[in-house]
Formats: C-alpha cells, sequence, structure tokens
C-alpha cells in the first residue's frame, strides 16, 4: 500500500470514529472522571472510567464533549481499546501514545496497544493538533490516577492527574 493510501486510510477511520463516537454518553457507574479543554481549538471533553471492583480493571471508558473531528475521533478510539485493562496497561498505552504525538512521526505506533489510534499518526507532523489528539487520552489518564488513588491500587506512572474529580456517591 503506497502511502498516499494509507494516508486516506487513516483519513477514513477518523472521520468514521469522529461520527460513530463509541462511548458516547456519561454513565452513572463511574469510578471517576476528568474534564478537560484545549482552548486553542475549543475542544472540550467530560470522560469516566469504569472498574471492575474486584480486580481492579477498567471495563470501559465513556465520554461526552464536543470538539474537532480529531479529538473527537481520539476518544472514540480511546475507547475501543480500554476493554479489561489493568491500570498498568492503561498507563503503558496512554504512554505510548503520547510518545508517538510528540515524536514528529519518528516513532511508529505499536497497532497492538493503539489500535485504531494508529490511524491518528499522521496529526504527530501537526503540533498544533497534538493538543486535539491527546485530550480524550490527557482525560483518560487523569480520571485513571483518580480511579487508582480510591481503589487503593498501587501503581507507578508518571503523568498529570492530581485534579481529577472523585465521583462522589
Ligand atoms: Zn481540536
Amino acid at each position: 500500500m503506497s502511502s498516499e493510501d494509507l494516508a486516506s486510510l487513516y483519513q477514513q477511520v477518523i472521520l468514521d470514529h469522529s461520527r460513530e463516537r463509541h462511548g458516547f454518553g456519561l454513565q452513572p457507574t463511574a469510578i471517576a472522571q476528568s474534564h478537560q479543554i484545549n482552548p486553542t481549538c475549543g475542544d472540550e471533553i467530560r470522560l469516566q472510567v469504569h472498574v471492575d471492583p474486584s480486580s481492579g480493571d477498567v471495563t470501559s471508558v465513556s465520554w461526552e464533549g464536543q470538539g474537532c473531528a480529531i479529538s473527537t475521533a481520539s476518544a472514540s478510539v480511546l475507547t475501543d481499546i480500554v476493554e479489561n485493562l489493568s491500570p498498568e496497561e492503561m498507563f503503558t498505552r496512554i504512554d505510548h501514545f503520547r510518545a508517538v504525538m510528540r515524536s514528529k512521526g519518528a516513532i511508529a505506533p505499536d497497532e497492538q496497544l493503539l489500535g485504531d489510534a494508529v490511524a491518528l499518526q499522521g496529526v504527530s507532523r501537526y503540533v498544533a493538533r497534538i493538543k486535539c489528539a491527546m485530550l480524550p487520552w490527557v482525560a483518560c489518564e487523569d480520571a485513571m490516577h483518580s480511579a487508582t488513588r480510591q481503589s487503593g491500587i498501587a501503581v507507578n506512572s508518571p503523568g498529570l492527574g492530581v485534579s481529577g474529580e472523585r465521583i462522589q456517591r
């Protein structure tokens, strides 16, 4: 497949996900959530994580928000890869996605880890759009830090995550 074919395939994946919005719709069962905005583009997202209380594994994420096709597609592809991941696996994927996004095309994404999110790799060449692609992943990371604090699961991960909102019951 030529690089042009690949680029148009990736563009189609991004368009499809921005329309289908997997995981869209907040749910009452979330253990933690995070609200993030990207003022340079006007993207906004509130993303929730759902965790199996016995294993501590992530069962799903759900989200609501509005923004450009890249931010929306990025939330949708993220939704597709989180099912039944331990917090460590989750942070590994977020870290890998961030490394790819910051690499200006130098780091090839691992499809095993990122699924359809590999379609966003071209975004890494456009500095202004990297925040659009990262927004849901930053929200997920932040919510995961809240979730792991809440559940008492010890996780070693670099990252942000001091402002995640714990959901009161
Ligand atoms: Zn955007």
